[in-house]
This record gives C-alpha cells, sequence and structure tokens, in this order.
C-alpha cells in the first residue's frame, strides 16, 4: 500500500524525505472514487517520476451547486486499492478543515480563459480549482503534474495559470479514456440509472459525428451545430448545456474553421452533468 498521508504536514515530509534523496516529483490531484482515467495519468506519473503522489479531495471551492458536492462519490478505501495497483508511493488525503481552515480571502483567477465553456455555466468553478491547484502545488512541489483532456478547459486553465505566473511545475496532458461504447470515464457516471447509462453514449456521438462532418471538409461551424445538435433534443431526459467548436487555446468560440479546434459539449442526463470533448484533427492534442 502507498503511504497514507492525511495531513499537510505527512506529505510535506514524506515528499522532503523523497526530494532529499534525488528523486523527481510526479503529482496526480484527482477528488477520488478513482476510475482507469484516472489510472491511466497515475501510470504516466509513474513512467516519467521517480516518486509518485496522488491527492484525493473533494474540494468544496469549486462546486457550483451544494447538492453535487453532497452527493459527489467517497470511496477511500476502493482508492487505495486502486493507488497501490500502480503503484504510486503516496496519498495526500487532506481534510477541509485543514485546507481551510479560516474564510479563503486569497484566489487565483484565470478570467478570460473562464468565459466560455463550463465557466460560463459554473460561477466560481474554475476559481476553485486553479486556488485549490495552486495550494497543492505549494504542499507537494511537484517536478510534473498531470491532468486529464478530458476536462479540456481546466488544462488549458492550469496550463495558462502555470505559464502566467512562472510556477516551477510541468503540466502534463493525458488523453480520455472511454468506455468501449465511447463514453467519457467519469466519476459522475455512477450516479447513472442503466437507462441513463446507456443514453449518455448521445455526447460522445454527437462530438464525433461533428469531427466526422468537418473530415469531410465542412468548415461553418454553426452548420456544423445545426446538423448536429438536434441529435441532443431526440430523448426526453437528455438536456443539451452547451454545444461548442472552440480555439484550442484560447477557448473562444470558432466561426470559421481554419486549423485545429476543440469540439467539446455538456449534457444533463436526469440530475446528472456530463461534459467530454474531441480534437479536430483527431490526435492534436497537445501533451
Ligand atoms: P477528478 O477526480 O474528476 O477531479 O479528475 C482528476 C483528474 O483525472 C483530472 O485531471 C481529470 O481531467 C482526469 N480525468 C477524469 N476523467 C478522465 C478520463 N476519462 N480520462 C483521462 N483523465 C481523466
Amino acid at each position: 500500500m502507498p503511504d497514507l498521508a492525511p495531513s499537510i504536514q505527512e506529505i510535506v515530509e514524506i515528499v522532503t524525505h523523497a526530494r532529499n534523496q534525488g528523486h523527481s516529483i510526479g503529482f496526480v490531484p484527482t477528488m477520488g472514487a478513482l476510475h482507469a482515467g484516472h489510472l491511466k495519468l497515475m501510470q504516466e506519473a509513474r513512467r516519467e517520476n521517480d516518486f509518485v503522489v496522488v491527492s484525493i479531495f473533494v474540494n468544496p471551492l469549486q462546486f457550483d451547486r451544494k447538492d453535487d458536492l453532497d452527493r459527489y462519490p467517497r470511496t477511500l478505501a476502493a482508492d487505495m486499492e486502486a493507488c497501490s495497483t500502480i503503484p504510486v508511493d503516496a496519498v495526500f488525503t487532506p481534510s477541509s478543515a485543514e485546507l481551510y481552515p479560516r474564510d479563503q480571502l486569497a484566489f487565483v483567477d484565470v478570467p478570460d480563459l473562464t468565459t466560455h465553456l463550463c465557466g460560463a455555466f459554473r460561477p466560481g468553478h474554475f476559481r476553485g480549482v486553479t486556488t485549490i491547484v495552486t495550494k497543492l502545488f505549494n504542499i507537494v512541489r511537484p517536478d510534473r503534474a498531470y491532468f486529464g483532456q478530458k476536462d479540456a478547459q481546466q488544462l488549458a486553465v492550469i496550463r495558462r495559470m502555470v505559464e502566467d505566473l512562472n510556477m516551477p511545475v510541468a503540466v502534463i496532458g493525458v488523453p480520455t479514456v472511454r468506455e468501449p461504447d465511447g463514453l467519457a470515464l467519469s466519476s459522475r457516471n455512477r450516479h447513472l440509472t442503466p437507462e441513463q447509462r446507456q443514453v449518455a453514449t448521445i455526447l460522445p456521438q454527437m462530438l464525433h459525428e461533428a469531427r466526422l462532418r468537418m473530415d469531410r471538409g465542412e468548415r461553418s461551424a454553426s452548420a456544423i451545430r445545426k446538423a448536429v445538435g438536434p441529435g441532443f433534443q431526440k430523448r426526453a431526459d437528455v438536456r443539451l448545456e452547451y454545444f461548442e467548436i472552440v480555439d484550442p487555446r484560447t477557448l473562444a468560440p470558432v466561426e470559421q474553421i481554419g486549423g485545429p479546434v476543440l469540439i467539446a459539449g455538456a449534457i444533463w442526463v436526469g440530475p446528472t452533468r456530463l461534459i467530454d470533448n474531441v480534437s479536430w484533427p483527431a490526435g492534436q492534442e497537445r501533451n
């Protein structure tokens, strides 16, 4: 089993010891309920670093809805088992009380990149993400940190934060791990009933369909949205939140497709919100 570090002092001691031995430190921040997507990040970290730290912390600061925070799955025993299969070296499981002992007054913001996509629908979400990631970076002080392309906006925002603030860490993006039917793995998939789980595949299907139209030469984003969008309305229990074609760096909507783009969508299946994205052309993801 990896070392379990429930406090800041414990993880600092563990990582300091590893660093003093000359080990490079890889870091995978998560909110737990670990699945094969998280494991892929850990495998990459294992491959590239001497010492691997995973954090498990359901960060209240990034939840815009209390019901989402309350029902977020918490599965620490299974998560520790999963971490031991890689194996990682240490698992940091801080408490909210220790990370936020009083009102947080200092925040990290990356405004322009958070106005579109999820940022438009989840007020304060990315500020919560960039602030907790900064805190975790300051505690763990990793050489490399691993994030999934599944959360493409989060990855872009963190890259920009690290560049703009000269944070001494390399940010590494890892491709999305999917179920055989295309659904991206997500901790929130556990909330889906078997019927909802089936209809959820509409999201990757629509993204794939949009990419196919670009492959065939369509260059108008609105034409693609018009052709593909109605597919979401076929099911009563699915609600489309957004379906956008954006510049992969600025995340601003693109009308005339002249270079690589990110096709991103968010849907609600019953009470569960799911997000996904693909790059066009395929395989253009920046690692
Ligand atoms: P979370 O626990 O949902 O905050 O995710 C922790 C990290 O795992 C984030 O960097 C996510 O982008 C990444 N991640 C989540 N799902 C997947 C997936 N299906 N494939 C690859 N990475 C993922």
